[in-house]
């Protein structure tokens, strides 16, 4: 079915193998040629924030009529469609071939996914009710409110959005930025991450997470921020503004001071899904530059592009760096399975530093081959790109994570010395007996 190497699909359950192929034929054949309908349909102006194409609707529904619905909650939930990391990761690098359309026709689409994580996880059983329930459904939208303006926000210790308590409320005041999904007219919830105790000694448990109905009083959303030049309207990615919003103190998730926690817990697999997503992205990528360079018309000095020898080269480096990177990807997602996320952190980090950096590598050389029209709006190459980019530092930065890794490899050299010291005693004692 795949020509996947590292994966033995036959020895993946029954149950995986039907989603898959199912999963295969609707990216195919539903959501990719939708993606230029669903443009045509994109309202103009102020209504590209408040009209939802219908087709989007229509492939939810055939989506879920397919049994594709939900399918990233993993094993360890009991709302969850049972599959393992590395069985839906499989199926989300399907859905990153049509990653406009895919994930969110098969509600899988983030953030609502870290943020149905995070319901299931850590809500109670009102919070289920109110929020996890209606999105596990599709009928409402999320969006996770952490990153600020006016701090560094990599480091989630910096965060500045003032949570008091005040009797039975928690009263909000602070600003944030690059909130995706807020500009959504279905955007009803937002997880909102603030400071209840800045002066507690431990900076780990100065931040709460709070759950925040969009319409609540004092909420303004000011602007969508531009990637690179794109809006990706209908979500967004938002400015907003939050003064003196009040929620009852039943809101808070998980407890006062847990915030780090919640958030630590919200992103080990998530980012396992991201990162399979760009590997079909990638794939796809790679696909547009064989057709293109293929393309018979398509003729320099002489020949067929694809007859000259750096493009050859290109097509070949990029079919080594995408495999490699989704063995790293099922390397991580294989570890996560077989443990839990937090004993798959090296391997989370080494997928999410080196797949999107592939990824970007590989769209270059597509935009490449593509000429003029691979940075246009004719093909899709410029805004995967675009997309791709905010990868290197959403969810953490390559510095960061490139940081822990270096570390702890460093953490093996004390040993090493110790051994290598030993090996050139033995040597000198060999040598001095010749
Ligand atoms: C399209 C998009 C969608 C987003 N969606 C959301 C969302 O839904 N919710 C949300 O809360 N946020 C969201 N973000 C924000 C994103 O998570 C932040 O941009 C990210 O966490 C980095 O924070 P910052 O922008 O404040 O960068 P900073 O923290 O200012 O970091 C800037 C740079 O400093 C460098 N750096 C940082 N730490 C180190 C280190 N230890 N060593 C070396 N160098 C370092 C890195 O190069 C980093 O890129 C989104 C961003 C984008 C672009």
């Amino acid at each position: 079915m795949a020509t996947n190497s590292l994966i033995n699909f036959d020895s993946l359950s029954p149950k995986f193998r039907d989603l898959y192929a199912k999963a295969k034929d609707f990216v195919e054949n539903d959501c990719l040629p939708a993606e230029a309908i669903f443009e045509a349909q994109m309202g103009q102006g102020e209504n590209r924030w408040k009209v939802i194409p219908p087709v989007l609707e229509e492939l939810k529904v055939k989506a879920r009529s397919l049994g594709l619905w939900n399918l990233f909650l993993g094993t360890s939930y009991k709302e969850g469609a049972g599959l393992t990391n590395v069985e839906y990761g499989l199926i989300a690098e399907l859905t990153g071939r049509s990653i406009k359309l895919a994930p969110e026709a098969m509600n899988c689409s983030a953030p609502d996914t870290g943020n149905m994580e995070v319901f299931a996880k850590y809500g109670t059983e009102a919070q289920k009710e109110r929020w996890l329930k209606p999105l596990l459904d599709g009928k409402i939208r999320s969006a996770f409110a952490m990153t600020e303006p006016a701090v560094a926000s990599s480091d989630a210790t910096n965060i500045e959005l003032n949570i008091r308590r005040e009797g039975g409320q928690y009263v909000l005041n602070g600003k944030k930025w690059w909130i995706s999904g807020a500009g959504d007219p279905r955007c009803a919830v937002y997880l909102v991450m603030g400071k209840s105790d800045p002066s507690n000694e431990n900076k780990h448990r100065q931040q709460s997470l709070v759950i925040v109905p969009s319409d609540t009083p004092g909420i303004t959303v000011v602007r969508p921020m531009m990637v690179m030049g794109y809006d990706d309207a209908p979500e967004g990615h938002c400015e907003i503004i939050f003064k003196d919003v009040r929620v009852p103190v039943e809101n808070i998730v998980l407890g006062e001071g847990r915030g780090f926690e919640v958030i630590q817990g919200r992103l080990g697999p998530g980012r396992i899904h991201h990162c399979m997503r760009t590997v079909g992205i990638a794939e796809r990528a790679l696909e547009l530059m064989l057709a293109r360079v293929t393309d018979p018309s398509r003729r320099t000095f002489g020949k067929n592009l694809a007859q000259h020898g750096t493009i050859v080269q290109d097509i070949a480096r990029s079919r080594i760096e995408i495999d490699r990177a989704r063995f790293l990807v099922l390397n991580a997602a294989q570890k996560i399975d077989k443990g839990d996320a937090k004993s798959a952190l090296k391997e989370i980090s080494m997928a999410k530093v080196d797949v999107p950096n592939m990824a970007l590598q590989v769209i270059d050389r597509a935009i490449q081959a593509h000429g003029a029209g691979g940075l246009s709006q004719d093909f899709p190459l410029a805004r995967l790109y675009a997309g791709v980019r905010t990868l290197r530092f959403a969810d953490g930065p390559d510095e960061v994570h490139l940081a822990q890794l270096g570390r702890n490899e460093l953490r093996r050299a004390e040993e090493i010395r110790a051994r290598l010291n030993q090996i050139k005693d033995k040597s000198d004692a060999l040598k001095a007996k010749l």
